[in-house]
């Protein structure tokens, strides 16, 4: 029988596991460790092999070692592929898929949640209620209607993120080289720096690569209202963290919110109440009232769960099958 191992999988993917298996004749097998140097032998044996982390995959020999277990595939099941080494897994025969779009709604209503957290104030208000603070100096809040939502990125989840704003009476424009003529009674396109400067809010949305790492650096910021929010719920490193800080302390900008962050690998999606979070960046940002922090929880909703589960495993399949997925992106 066909085997696949599944690696990294958390509790409340076992429903969704279950029910694939009922359906496939195909046995699927699971383990809580991320993929990686330490833990790619275990994937001996088997037919094919899911993986779901933050952390990134340079080592080739983790590759070169998949190819010799007579591996074919190594399926993401999550959007980014930044983590993998894709000219090692190619070299090495390995067809890389991920799950390009499990569902846009739920990293755009986070996205939402963060938005009207931050306009209104609930972080500073809170942070008064634990001092039983209730005044309201400084609290007052503008109104969705009114703002301008500049999106960096309007693909799969920023169009999400577009049509949500827009439906609540904001006014939307996006920062894009590619142009979707279904956003055309959306949005209005515009080049980078006038998003910048006229946005009260600006959310990332793109891939991180070589062109949007620090894609948001202390320029950029500089360009920003000092009344504005910066969003991240894409990958941390779009957003130069030291940078941010310093135009938060600065108030170069009003706030922000990150759903990601530099240097997240082994504490975002971790419990780490117990050992020492080694990372400065995070703990000063965490004692902003002005500052929204989630541990990469944009993808996580139940829709989304079935989904990164049905379509990475129906990915492996088609692959084992000899068929071809339309989710390579190799
Ligand atoms: P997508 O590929 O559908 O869309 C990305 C868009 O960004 C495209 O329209 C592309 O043309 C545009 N783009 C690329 N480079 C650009 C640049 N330099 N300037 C402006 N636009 C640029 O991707 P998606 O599925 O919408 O994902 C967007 C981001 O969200 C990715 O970084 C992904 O990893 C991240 N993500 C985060 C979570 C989470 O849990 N927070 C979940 C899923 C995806």
């Amino acid at each position: 029988m066909t085997k696949i191992l599944m690696y990294t999988v958390r509790p409340d993917e076992r429903a969704a596991i279950d029910a694939w298996v009922a359906a496939n004749d195909i046995q699927v097998d699971t383990n809580t460790v991320e993929f990686g140097p330490d833990t790619v032998d275990l994937a001996k044996g088997y037919d094919g092999v899911v993986i779901q982390q933050h952390g990134a995959i340079p080592d080739e020999m983790v590759y070169q070692k998949l190819k010799a277990f007579g591996i074919k595939q190594l399926t993401l099941r999550i959007t980014g592929y930044d983590i993998v080494n894709l000219d090692a897994a190619t070299a090495n025969g390995l067809v890389v898929t991920n799950v390009p779009a499990y569902s846009p709604r739920s990293v755009s209503e986070l996205v939402l949640a963060q938005v009207m957290r931050l306009i209104r104030h609930l972080g500073e208000a809170s942070a008064r209620e634990a001092k039983d603070d209730y005044s309201l100096a400084g609290l007052e809040a503008p109104e969705i209607h009114n703002l301008t939502v500049g999106i960096i990125g309007a693909g799969k989840i920023g169009s999400a993120v577009a049509r949500i704003f827009r439906a609540l009476g904001a006014t939307v424009i996006v920062s894009d080289p590619v142009k979707r003529p279904e956003l055309a009674d959306t949005v209005s396109y515009v080049d980078l720096n006038t998003l910048l400067t006229t946005s009260d809010v600006v959310t990332v949305h793109t891939p991180l690569d070589g062109l949007t790492t620090h894609l948001i650096d202390a320029d950029a910021l500089r360009k920003m209202k000092p009344t504005a929010y910066l969003i991240n719920a894409a990958r941390g490193p779009i957003v130069d963290t030291e940078a941010l800080i310093k135009a938060l302390n600065d108030h170069t900008i009003a706030g922000a919110a990150l759903d990601t962050i530099e240097g997240e690998a082994g504490i975002f999606g971790e419990d780490r109440s117990q050992t020492l979070v080694d990372n400065q960046a995070l703990e000063t940002l965490k004692a902003m009232p002005n500052v929204e922090i989630s541990p990469h929880i944009g993808f996580y909703t139940d829709a989304a769960v079935k989904n990164m589960i049905d379509i990475s495993l129906d990915d492996v399949k088609t692959i084992l099958e000899g068929g071809k997925s339309a989710h390579q992106v190799n």
